[in-house]
């Protein structure tokens, strides 16, 4: 399979290759030339594989540069019980994204497919555990190193760290805003005592965190030294690893192929609804995918009129459902593409103009029509509505469901269609936002048993300025560069 650029100015490559880096350099995103068919015949003959060999069917019509054997052994080492087990229930961990059906509603089931019983306790852990494990592969085999650098406002950080932790060739360096994270969320980044991985707490708000990343990736010189690598939501492993769950909640949700199932997904980046849409270009049977966003909601203006106006800094709210406060979707320029026929100009054209000035207004182009058959549908959630929902899902279900989740429920119920059962992805576990559940509820959130002692273990962490050549510095400190 070779890749390549959104903005259609960059030569092919292959999987392995795209892999380490980040955007192309042309400053688009990486996608396959074509999305591999799955037809449904082979969906049936799927169903029961375990997590893993399902995710070997998938991945291997994506990357044929990583032989057979190999492949099938890296995805059985990530896709484990045993990783994936922190979450409610154990007897479960087995379909490492179990579905847990809540009940009956206008004339559908509706149910949570569970993305967060990794280590991490969030969604993530279920792209960064296997990029973990094809970096570190990928790295062996051509004999280099690589040192991440990171910024973090709390989910993508400790899921990072938590895949890389141990891992050969790599080093992790996360940049935190000091004081800024919950403490659940800190606690699990600063105990981590590995000595490849670095938290960096840093005198500032999260913006000042992205801004060194960017400022030191300028710095083509050093970057090169040091090799200098991302982990963030536009890579494409991390899409790519998302597209298998969205077959396994559709594999545990019905009994045929010939079946429809929808999904309401939590979204910020729109990295992992981008993984559903993937899933749904490749012949999986998705009625609706429905975007659910929380104040910020860029997206669902977009799908409601197409319009996209890009937010600026100042203008993102911080809410309750924190890993969804975004300014801009950085994924979204992959479903653009599609959009647009997979035309890299006209892709190219579009984003030039979200820099200069803000966004783009399709409402009135043919495209704006032509979107219903891609099935996206959306809606936007307040403070207000997820502490409604959380109390009324724990009311009604005895089920406690965290803020991001609770903003896909509260969408969900606006899209449910008679016999088309409806998935709500759930994000993150309660007790990584436990401050507004115990507001909602007036009582704790429940703690998997691995996590009841986090915030008193030592923790390893240095703080540092908001300064980008104190972070160089730090850097130059604790790796040798490539000419020494
Ligand atoms: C990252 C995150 C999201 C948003 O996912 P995107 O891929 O950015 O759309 C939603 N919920 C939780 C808990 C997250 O950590």
């Amino acid at each position: 399979m070779r890749y390549q650029s959104t903005r259609g100015n960059s030569p092919q490559q292959s999987f392995l290759e795209i892999l380490l880096g980040g955007l192309a350099p042309d400053g688009g995103l990486y996608l396959p030339v074509e999305y591999p068919q799955v037809t449904k015949a082979q969906l049936d003959a799927w169903r029961g594989l375990s997590y893993a060999d399902l995710a070997y069917e998938i991945l291997s019509l994506y990357c044929d540069d990583i032989p057979e054997h190999d492949l099938r052994a890296l995805l059985r080492k990530t896709y484990t019980a045993q990783v994936y087990c922190n979450g409610r229930a154990k007897d479960d961990a087995q379909d490492i994204t179990p579905l847990h059906w809540l009940g009956e509603e206008q004339g559908t089931r509706i149910g949570l497919l569970s993305l967060s019983n990794g280590p991490t306790l969030a969604f993530k852990d279920m792209a960064m555990q296997l990029l973990g494990n094809l970096f570190e592969y990928a790295l062996q085999h051509s004999g280099q190193k690589l040192n991440i650098l990171g910024a973090t406002s709390g989910d993508t950080g400790g899921a990072a760290e938590y895949a890389m932790r141990g891992k050969d060739g790599v080093n992790v360096f996360m940049l935190s805003p000091r004081g800024k994270m919950s403490p659940f969320q800190s606690a699990q980044m600063y105990s981590l005592q590995d000595p490849n991985i670095f938290n960096l707490a840093v005198a500032g708000v999260f913006d000042d965190c992205q801004d060194i990343v960017k400022a030191v990736s300028n710095d083509h010189a050093f970057k090169a030294q040091y090799r200098i690598g991302t982990v963030n939501s536009i890579n494409w492993g991390r899409v790519v690893a998302q597209v298998i769950y969205y077959f396994q909640g559709y594999l545990l949700a019905t009994k045929s192929s010939a079946e429809k199932v929808s999904f309401t997904v939590p979204s910020g980046n729109f990295g992992n609804i981008c993984a559903g849409h993937i899933a749904r270009m490749m012949g999986l049977p998705i009625a609706h995918l429905i975007a659910a966003t929380n104040e910020n909601d860029v997206l669902d203006e977009f799908f409601r009129t197409g319009v996209y106006r890009a937010r600026k800094s100042a203008e993102t709210l911080h809410t309750s459902s924190p890993s969804m406060d975004i300014s801009k979707a950085s994924n979204f320029e992959r479903f653009i593409f599609d959009l647009v026929g997979k035309d890299g100009k006209e892709t190219a054209r579009m984003f030039k103009q979200v820099d200069e000035l803000g966004g783009f207004d399709i409402s009135k182009e043919s495209i704006f029509k032509e979107m219903a058959q891609y099935g996206f549908q959306s809606g936007r959630s307040t403070h207000q509505d997820r502490l409604d929902t959380i109390r009324n899902i724990d009311k009604q279900y005895q089920v406690m469901v965290d803020t991001h989740t609770a903003d896909g429920i509260k969408v969900a119920r606006e899209h449910l269609q008679p016999d088309i059962p409806m998935l709500v992805l759930e994000t993150a576990l309660p007790i990584k936002f436990e401050e507004t559940i115990e507001i909602a509820l007036g009582r704790p959130a429940d703690c998997p048993i691995a996590f009841k002692d986090i915030k008193l273990k030592p923790q390893r962490v240095e703080n540092i300025d908001a300064d980008a050549d104190q972070v160089k510095h730090f850097i130059a400190a604790h790796v040798p560069s490539v000419h020494s």
